[in-house]
């Protein structure tokens, strides 16, 4: 059961929220969501003080403690997106028309669309124009009860540009509520100018950029694009040891379009997760299980691609191996900025339960960013709670355009 033991300190809350049912997540809590209904939850410092039934609550001061009444309604953590590329100019909704009105990604690639113009039109911007285009995206998740972020760099491509990325993601993080993770992905594509050279890019990779990267402290986290149309599993595997000679965790673009085995290369080096994962097969499955690496599911893209192979959810639960779900945020593949969109895809498209997308936005969400300090709504954790007008928690993943959120705290802070 939840912590109920008097707290001696339960006169000094910062806030005390009242009438409330709690997803908590918390799998030591033996019910659907880990809820708790009828409960009260108690913040101090940023985090939770106290979480239970209400009628269990320990006695307190009234007087000096700020109460809310969440009336009736459902409290969960706060929704945590833990793959997405949100810093990038320019738009490709041209390319979307043009591909619409049967012109081959081929052609549009030959005429300097696909990533390279994301990549021009990036390279071009400056802090101030990357920084304004990524606070609205980060406003809009922000809006659906997101509070944690992962973002990459990726379209840059050079050392200049991958830090200026990485920067902005920083600023954003140093000037927005929803807290920030960095992610160094200069493994993303080939710039054009390392056509038919993509070992000399890696090198620059390896020893020009992430050295770079280290000493500015400008990432938690480092991906590649392992797959037959981005770098091979020994180009990965060098980006990999470099990553972990310098201390930061590893995650990939595995799987997506074809079986590299970049998902076994992650759980090899103990990677935090591998992503999209649709040509995922069993042994790539066991080995994450082994090495505790998390599935991301991303199914905007499978959607947006119209993709028909399915990710190896069955698999995946058989060897119980954490899912996450995220919006993978991209301007070619994913522009669909709504985490809740996910949650509703995760059901529709891979068939998950709304528990399990709910827990793929949450707990194994903060997995996959390698935290263990959220995700759960549990005594010592942040208080990156969100307060929603649903009847029930399955409602996020079955209803879409109603915003249902409440208020939001993070770092149990109300904005
Ligand atoms: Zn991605």
């Amino acid at each position: 059961m939840t912590n109920v033991t008097a707290n001696n300190h339960c006169n000094e809350w910062d806030l005390l929220i009242t009438d409330a049912n709690i997803a908590t997540m918390d799998s030591n809590i033996d019910a659907p969501y880990g809820a708790i209904e009828h409960a009260a939850l108690a913040i101090k410092d940023g985090h939770i003080a106290w979480l239970g039934k209400q009628t269990e609550l320990p006695s307190f001061d009234a007087l000096a403690t700020p109460i809310i009444s969440a009336k009736g309604q459902w409290l969960t953590p706060g929704l945590i997106d833990c793959h997405t590329h949100l810093v990038f100019a320019g738009s490709r909704a041209e390319e979307f028309e043009q591909r619409l009105q049967g012109v081959s990604y081929e052609q549009i690639a030959a005429q300097g669309g696909g990533i390279a113009s994301t990549v021009t039109a990036t390279r071009a911007a400056d802090h101030e124009t990357l920084f304004v285009l990524a606070k609205d995206r980060l406003n809009a998740l922000y809006s659906e009860g997101v509070t944690t972020v992962e973002i990459k760099s990726g379209y840059g491509l050079d050392c200049e540009n991958e830090v200026k990325i990485l920067e902005v993601a920083r600023l954003l993080g140093e000037n927005h509520p929803v807290d920030v993770k960095t992610t160094f992905l200069g493994a993303h594509a080939l710039p054009p100018e390392y056509q038919g050279r993509s070992d000399e890019y890696i090198e620059l990779v390896c020893n020009g950029m992430l050295t770079q990267v280290v000493a500015g402290n400008l990432a938690d986290a480092v991906d590649v694009f392992c797959e037959n149309v981005g770098f091979s599993h020994a180009q990965t595997r060098r980006v990999f040891a470099a990553a972990t000679k310098h201390g930061l965790p590893v995650k990939c673009h595995a799987e997506q379009l074809s079986n590299q085995h970049g998902a076994e290369l992650v759980a090899e080096f103990k990677g935090l997760s591998a992503d999209h994962i649709e040509h995922l097969d069993e042994q790539g499955v066991k080995a994450m299980a082994a090495a505790g690496t998390v599935a991301v599911l991303l199914p905007g893209a499978f959607y947006f691609l119209r993709e028909t192979k399915q990710p190896p959810i069955a698999l995946l639960k058989q060897y119980n191996v954490p899912m996450a779900i995220s919006t993978d945020f991209n301007p070619g593949t994913s522009p669909l900025c709504s985490l809740q969109l996910m949650m509703n895809m995760g059901c529709t498209l891979f068939r998950l339960t709304p528990e399990e997308t709910l827990a793929g936005v949450t707990k194994n969400a903060a997995k996959a960013l390698g935290l263990s300090d959220r995700g759960v709504l549990k005594v010592g954790m942040r208080a990156d709670i969100a307060h929603w007008q649903i009847s029930h928690p399955a409602q996020l993943s079955y209803q879409l355009g109603v915003n249902k959120l409440l208020n939001l705290w993070v770092l149990g802070r109300l904005n």
